[in-house]
């Protein structure tokens, strides 16, 4: 089962599909839901779904480079800092090719980490030109966090669920207002 419907989100279109499952291996709950690629179990069978061996090397950096874009996304949509090691450029090795026709595009026939990983940057990189990474989100609620696709029309949400997550957030805040004494008394 794919991370995606694990978690029952919209999904992105094209390779940014392969971004949004990376991005849902991260743990959540506050560890409740655990790292997929933190284990080496786990981390094969995620693995297996891109034709990679589990005991590839290289899922550190995997995990480095999901890390990087989850701390992005909530900088970008919801202003938090991270307090971990300051943030640093990740290196990738993607393979890349140029055809004779002077298209770069990705050399599809290593497999194996690397490989994914220039898939995933890749897919960034044609999102953030067209706009479309702006619909990669990471849920508003905390204890979420689920990386999902933002298909409102203004590009103005916020949770991976309204009916869950959002629907918590305002029981919260209408449990905060009826607790606040009423003005002039
Ligand atoms: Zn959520």
């Amino acid at each position: 089962m794919s991370d995606n419907t694990r978690y029952r989100v919209a999904v992105a279109p094209g390779d940014l599909r392969v971004v949004q499952e990376l991005l849902n291996t991260a743990a959540k709950n506050g560890g409740r839901t655990p790292d997929l690629l933190d284990a080496p179990a786990p981390a094969a069978q995620w693995l297996s779904a891109y034709g990679i061996a589990g005991d590839s090397p290289g899922v550190s950096a995997l995990r480095t480079l999901r890390d990087t874009l989850r701390r992005s996304l909530l900088e970008r949509d919801h202003g938090v800092g991270d307090t971990g090691p300051a943030a640093q450029d990740v290196p990738a090795a993607a393979p890349l090719l140029l055809a004779p026709d002077g298209t770069v595009r990705l050399d599809d026939r290593p497999d194996g980490i690397a490989a994914l990983a220039g898939r995933v940057l890749l897919a960034v990189r044609d999102a953030q030109l067209t706009g479309a990474w702006r619909r990669i989100k990471l849920c508003r609620n905390p204890d979420c966090r689920v990386a999902f696709w933002d298909s409102s029309r203004n590009t103005s949400g916020a949770w991976h669920d309204v009916r869950t997550c959002g629907n918590v957030a305002n029981l919260r805040n209408s449990r905060a207002r009826r607790a606040q004494p009423a003005p002039g008394r």
